[in-house]
């Protein structure tokens, strides 16, 4: 089973070609959702009790949900806006609601499980879930440019811990405070983990190790809708794919980040989590398929 930490939210989302509101979103919902196509998929995280019945039917069709708690108060909301090239994101407001005090807590079931993933919650939350399970054989990281800000010395106790972290381009050069992403993936590195993924949205990711580099492309698309969500159902992608294959060697993982490439190009086509809503692991591996032909020469 994978097990994913993360937000869960209601995002208000501006673009130039649409805006919405209050969609269901957040880091728990995208890379749980991703990674269900792929194997057992459960969901650590805490909505409000404004959090609409609908979005919860959805999360049981596809999600374990025996870590999601209801607060007493509203749902986590977060507002951000994208250019015209749909690159960089604007945060307007990160409303935390229920899930800034938020005490996670284990369920007893996930406390064996195998694939961990902490999405980008506040440090001390991923850390309190990552000393409630026991011994995983992956555990991976994400975080947002929010907690880098509030509590960066947090953040890079959660990086000496993990076997690995994913971030995108602009976190990296916030965190490391250099524009370049090479060095600042070293520098990562040297904080403790195996590998760190360098996402660069459109123009796919980058993964490291301590030896070797292996960069990644984008899977070409004509139609961007809302780039929310991607880094996450990259992460998704690239969890269950490992998790499916049981293992942990340089060609998995070398597979598990194309397979992340595939997962977040889905979640751009739509808004929120619609793409998932019809896509099959057929689809996925019609994508992967495609993509693996047009990278090879
Ligand atoms: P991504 O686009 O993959 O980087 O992640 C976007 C998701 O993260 C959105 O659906 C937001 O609801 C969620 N999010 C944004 N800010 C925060 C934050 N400070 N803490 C937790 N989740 C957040």
């Amino acid at each position: 089973m994978i097990v994913n930490l993360g937000s869960v939210a209601l995002d208000t989302t501006e673009t130039p070609f649409k805006s919405v509101s209050r969609l269901v979103g957040g880091s728990g919902t995208y890379s749980s959702i991703a990674a269900s196509f792929f194997a057992e998929s459960g969901l650590i995280g805490i909505i409000g009790d404004d959090f609409p019945e609908e979005y919860i039917n959805l999360f049981r069709e596809k999600l374990d949900l025996a870590g999601l708690v209801i607060g007493e108060g509203k749902s986590f909301h977060f507002v951000s806006s994208f250019g015209y090239d749909l690159g960089a994101r604007t945060t307007i407001a990160t409303e935390l609601n229920v899930f800034g005090d938020w005490d996670p807590i284990v369920p007893e079931e996930y406390r064996n499980a195998e694939f961990l993933y902490l999405g980008n919650v506040g440090p001390h939350q991923q850390l309190s879930v990552l000393e409630q399970v026991d011994r995983p054989r992956l555990t991976v990281a994400d975080t947002i440019e929010y907690w880098i800000n509030t509590d960066r010395a947090g953040l890079i106790e959660v990086i000496s811990r993990v076997n690995g972290m994913v971030l995108n381009d602009n976190e990296v050069r916030q965190l490391c405070q250099t524009s370049n992403l090479i060095m600042g993936a070293k520098e990562i590195l040297d904080w403790g983990p195996r590998f760190v993924i360098v996402k660069k949205g459109e123009h796919g990711a980058i993964l490291f190790t301590r030896k070797k580099i292996f960069p990644t492309c984008g899977y070409p698309l004509e139609k961007i809708r809302d780039p929310t969500g991607a880094g996450d159902c990259f992460a998704g992608g690239f969890m269950g794919h490992l998790a499916r294959s049981g293992s942990l060697n340089e060609p998995a993982m070398r597979e598990a980040v194309v397979y992340g490439n595939v997962m977040g190009s889905f979640a751009v086509e739509e808004f929120s989590i619609n793409r998932f809503i019809p896509l099959t692991i057929k689809d996925i591996e019609r994508r992967y398929n495609f993509y693996k032909s047009m990278v090879s020469f």
